[in-house]
């Protein structure tokens, strides 16, 4: 058993509170822990048996939410409020995945710029970090009710591949949710400490994690040496997973019975019968030879061999991913001591010897594969907790360290529990014409808001040359020493200047304040996360009146009289959006005039590059 302490101030005895570890994953989510007497992982499960939670949120017409199985019975009849794969959105601007878009059937807010991206339900608006807050405030439910205990910090796990500000979405849907995110940790990484690897500090391995989900498919590449792991490589195919095999079988079945696709359009319970039929097939199949149902007074059926057949380009493909991620990582499946299979995918034989094969070894698959991950989280939250005697905590940050940025943000650069030595850096832009200087202001604490948090050190990075706005690349590094010193640089990339400051972030922070400010953090999570939706709302509007005004008076000889009437006048709706505070109003009228300049917008580039093509051909004849 862990310690039991007692507070000195009530001299009741305080029950060291539990770390869960969390598998947010973009099909199914779940949290498991490490049993309190055995001492080994568990997930939690309900009375029903099921520890998976599917990753879904459904809106009902008065906003309500539901997530989990019940959400997931609602995703063919209103696809619209039925919000599926979520993750996939976290940390990415419309850009990142225009060219999926068809992908969602619920409406994804093109904005066309680089921020991030919004999700329509009715007349609200919702950002990924929202959405996922609600498959954890749910997820946190659910161990609290089996645990009969408050839950309040967690591990969660991302995929390898996910960059700065795709983890950073992640811990704020934590924070959001009311969890104290103790650490992000890499799935792959989750799954071999699941299966014990890179437990003992004198082991070295290199590991392949191959984890094929319900719509992803990773292969990592790791090398674990005195508990450290390195990521070598990663590869993938983030649309292939479970659901093509399941999309396959569909596919197979109505060729069959002469199924014709107006017919399923029409009936969409006849389509999402099919769909539910063919995964179920798919997973039977896993451990038996012929399967045979009904839908409709169709009898559908289908053998473990004719499967195989369905899926089997699939399954290659995964297999050429696993080649790639060796190359890169200059290996070959010689050099990989352990393979680890992961997600619920893995349970189709077909793959299993397909990835066997292919490394020439056994795989490690005695842990159930849709569960491994958040196994592997427990562990981690137990080592977090300091439970676990063979693991000495190495020297971590205490509380995230960031900057400044429009509206009074704090963009964090090193979140807390990072360990030191540490290094991050990102790039930022200017935000007026000709803007010749930036104030770099560094923070330390989790709120949102900078004035809520610690300032460590502000300086000017100064001689910026002459630029119109967002031209600028400003280059912010952090980078912590063993010593705990944080060197804060600031360098404009086009003419090399730069700026630089030496603090001590823990200098005067006693722990009762470290404590405190997290406390806060959490407590003031949701109206933070609702500010800071409210500013960055407010900013990218300010921008888009400010580009759209700029275009105006550079254009007005391109465009007709009534498209200058008509946006002057989406301008002016925008504007007094602005002034109600209103962040649903703002997105709204945001969009509006989005859609109004849009077209033109186009148009008038085509015009503008066309005559700046015939000027550029004229001067190279000369
Ligand atoms: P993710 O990591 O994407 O959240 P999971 O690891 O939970 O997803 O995997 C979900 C996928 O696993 C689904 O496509 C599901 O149909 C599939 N799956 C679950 N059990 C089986 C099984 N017994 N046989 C084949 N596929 C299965
Ligand atoms: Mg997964």
């Amino acid at each position: 058993m862990g310690k039991i302490a007692i507070n000195i101030a009530t001299g009741s005895l305080q029950q060291q509170e539990m770390i869960v570890g969390i598998d947010l994953g973009t099909t199914n989510s779940l949290v498991a822990i490490i049993h309190p007497e055995s001492r080994k992982p568990v997930v939690l499960k309900e009375h029903d048996g099921n520890a998976l939670v599917p990753s879904i949120v459904h809106f009902d017409h008065m906003g309500l939410v539901t997530v989990g199985d019940e959400a997931k019975n609602y995703l063919i009849a209103e696809p619209q409020s039925t919000i599926f794969s979520v993750k996939r959105l976290m940390g990415k601007s419309y850009n990142d995945i225009k060219e999926r878009s068809s992908f969602f059937s619920y409406k994804v807010i093109d904005d066309n710029t680089e921020s991030l991206v919004k999700i329509q339900v009715g007349e609200k608006f919702y950002s990924p970090v929202e959405l996922s807050s609600y498959i954890l405030i749910e997820l946190k439910k659910r161990a609290e009710h089996i645990l009969k205990t408050p839950v309040t910090k967690a591990v969660i796990t991302v995929p390898a591949y996910f960059n700065d500000a795709q983890r950073q979405a992640t811990r704020d849907a934590g924070k959001l949710a009311g969890l104290d995110v103790l650490r992000i940790v890499n799935e792959p990484t989750a799954a071999s400490l699941a299966y014990g690897l890179g437990m003992r500090n004198d082991e070295t391995k290199t590991v392949a994690v191959y984890d094929l989900g319900g719509g992803t498919f990773d292969i990592s590449v790791l090398h674990i040496s005195n508990g450290i792991f390195e990521v070598l490589s990663t590869n993938g195919d983030t649309y292939l997973g479970g659901d093509d095999f399941d999309h396959a079988i569909v596919k197979h079945w109505i060729g069959q019975k002469g199924i014709k696709e107006e017919e399923l359009n029409a009936h969409k319970s006849l389509a999402q019968e099919l769909r539910l039929k063919a995964e179920e097939a798919k997973k039977y199949l896993s451990n038996n030879e012929n399967f045979k149902s009904e839908a409709a007074g169709n009898t559908l059926e289908l053998n473990k061999a004719e499967f195989q057949k369905l899926i089997h380009a699939l399954v290659d493909k995964t297999i050429q991913c696993c080649k790639n991620a060796l190359a890169d990582a200059q290996l070959t499946s010689k050099d990989i001591d352990e393979v680890i299979m992961v997600g619920g995918s893995t349970r189709v034989p077909l793959v299993k010897e397909s990835v066997s094969k292919f490394f020439g070894r056994k795989v490690h698959d005695d842990l159930n594969p849709d569960e491994v991950v958040a196994l592997g989280a427990a562990v981690q939250a137990d080592i977090l907790a300091g439970n676990n005697k063979d693991f000495l905590l190495l020297d971590i940050t205490p509380l995230s360290l960031g900057i400044e940025t429009m509206g009074g943000l704090m963009d964090v650069l090193i979140p807390r529990n990072t360990k030191i030595p540490s290094k991050a850096g990102r790039q930022y832009t200017t935000q007026k014409d000709g803007q010749n200087g930036m104030r770099i202001s560094v923070f330390q604490g989790e709120r949102d808001l900078v004035k809520n948090n610690r300032k460590l050190a502000e300086f000017n990075l100064s001689g910026i040359p002459a630029m119109p706005a967002g031209f600028a690349k400003v280059e912010v590094s952090f980078l912590i020493n063993a010593d705990g010193i944080l060197k804060v640089k600031a360098k404009e990339l086009r003419s090399g200047g730069e700026q630089s400051i030496d603090v001590k972030p823990q200098y005067g922070l006693s722990d009762a304040e470290v404590e405190k400010m997290l406390m806060e953090s959490i407590q003031h999570a949701s109206e933070d996360i609702k500010i800071r939706a409210l500013v960055e709302a407010k900013t990218e509007a300010q921008q888009l009146i400010d580009t759209t005004q700029k275009f105006l008076n550079k254009n007005a000889e391109f465009l007709l009289p009534e498209e200058i009437a008509k946006t002057t006048k989406a301008i002016d709706d925008l504007r007094s959006a602005l002034d109600s505070e209103n962040k649903d109003l703002i997105h709204q009228k945001t969009e509006s005039l989005n859609e109004i300049s849009r077209p033109y917008a186009e148009r008038v580039m085509d015009m503008a590059i066309s005559k700046a093509m015939t000027g550029k051909s004229i001067k190279d004849s000369i």
